[in-house]
């Protein structure tokens, strides 16, 4: 399982810019990298279209989503997470984002008004830690 998240400033800076981008809205995307062990590198955080473009909820564009995972797959890498940003919580998964969780595997870091945290669904959400 999976317990640290590599992610460098620059994509961390990009997340963030998404967000104030996007306000009021959630913005989302992929995080795309390798996993070793029990540590996922992202290599690159890519911006994917909301097509629900809500205050409270998202989902990636199937299409933008397949695309990134197709270029990913071709590079030899692997989506190993997705972001979503709160402009106005906290970077605690919501209710939907805890319903939604159940059916993942990968990463999910949320970008909230107080700062970045990521989480894996292990029997329950569980924080992971992350490092630059
Ligand atoms: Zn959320």
């Amino acid at each position: 399982m999976i317990n640290e998240l590599k992610i460098s400033r620059h994509d961390i800076a990009l997340i963030q810019s998404e967000l104030e981008a996007n306000k009021p809205y959630e913005a989302c995307g992929v995080l795309i990298g390798t996993v070793k062990g029990s540590t996922a590198y992202v290599e690159k955080a890519l911006p994917v279209a909301n097509v629900k473009r809500t205050r409270r909820s998202f989902e990636l564009d199937p299409k933008e989503f397949y695309a990134a995972w197709d270029g990913a797959e071709k590079e030899g890498k692997e989506i190993v997470g997705i972001y979503h940003t709160h402009p106005v919580t906290s970077a605690v998964p919501s209710l939907w984002d805890r319903e939604t969780m159940e059916n993942e595997t990968s990463i999910w870091l949320i970008a909230g008004a107080d700062g970045m945290r990521a989480y894996v669904w292990e029997d329950g959400v569980r924080p992971v830690n992350m490092k630059q």
